[in-house]
């Protein structure tokens, strides 16, 4: 049928007084409103920096923030799917509560611009001067998993409960959709932060297993500082390249060629001295 039929048809329907038509009336409203956005133009501005929340816009219907370079952090749980909120509920909720809660703390303590949590992992964002930050966060917060969360979660569960990492880095646009405000409550709204970085930083962490981190090519350009790119030298005394390429060529889900995928965690010797001064690298 072509849109010509499916108009003369609505014009007749609508002269057919037996003919309710498909949807409710405060929904056709709704649809109405928002095709009449659809069909007009959109308003871009750029800004270097990842804006305060309280600062992307909300209220008026076009208008869009366009930030180049954000770099998103992407951990979620390796097999949680093991995880039952019916069998073990209690083991379940103080597994997510672990694992989400210190992943926002861990990320907002290394100077994220923006946190949010999504499904049962976080998303961080931070500005591109800030990639080292990123990655040490990122390299913390990995190093909690593979320490801590997982053989704490296997001991109650006997379940493997894994972290998976990633790290991209593109422009994105944002704005907030949804109720500003409802009965007094703004849990109706929420930040859309369109562009590739949070999809590919989902899709990279996704590949990630047995506790490795992956990022892109484009985020990996970032890292010059030796420091970054290889080891302390423990235990035997020689500075090992830390990163192993990965070939993304054959797969269509992403928009670069190559990845580079990391194994090690903090060292127990200097991994406090290699965080401090990593970040310091950003200043
Ligand atoms: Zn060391």
């Amino acid at each position: 049928m072509s849109l010509f039929d499916d108009v003369r048809d609505a014009l007749l329907f609508r002269e057919d007084s037996t003919v309710e038509g498909k949807l409710l009336t405060p929904i056709e409203q709704i649809i109405e409103t928002e095709l009449g956005h659809f069909s007009k133009s959109v308003s871009i501005t750029n800004v270097d920096q990842i804006p305060d929340t309280p600062k992307i816009p909300i209220q008026n219907p076009r208008t869009w923030l366009k930030i180049p370079n954000v770099i998103c952090c992407f951990v979620d749980m390796e097999g949680s799917t093991k995880l039952s909120a019916g069998l073990h509920d209690k083991t379940t909720a103080k597994a997510y509560r672990l694992f989400t809660e210190t992943g926002i703390r861990i990320f907002h303590e290394f100077g994220a611009e923006y946190i949010d949590i999504k499904g049962d992992g976080v998303f961080a964002l931070f500005n591109q001067d800030q990639p080292y930050s990123a990655l040490a966060a990122t390299i913390s917060f990995k190093t909690f998993v593979y320490e801590h969360f997982t053989p704490k979660v296997e001991a109650l569960t006997e379940q493997h409960i894994g972290g998976h990492f990633g790290i991209d880095q593109k422009t994105v646009l944002v704005r907030r959709f949804g109720l500003k405000t409802y009965q007094n409550r703004t849990d109706r709204q929420n930040e859309v932060w369109a562009g590739k970085p949070i999809n590919m930083a989902a899709k990279l962490a996704s590949l990630s297993t047995d506790n490795k981190l992956w990022v892109s090519d484009r985020f990996f350009g970032n890292l010059r500082d030796e420091k970054a790119t290889h080891s302390c030298g423990c235990p035997s005394g020689n500075k090992v390249e830390l990163w192993t390429e990965e070939n993304m060529s054959d797969d269509s889900r992403f928009d670069f060629d190559t990845a580079y995928s990391l194994d090690s965690n903090w060292c127990e010797k200097h991994g406090r001295s290699f965080c401090s001064s990593l970040v310091e690298l950003d200043s």
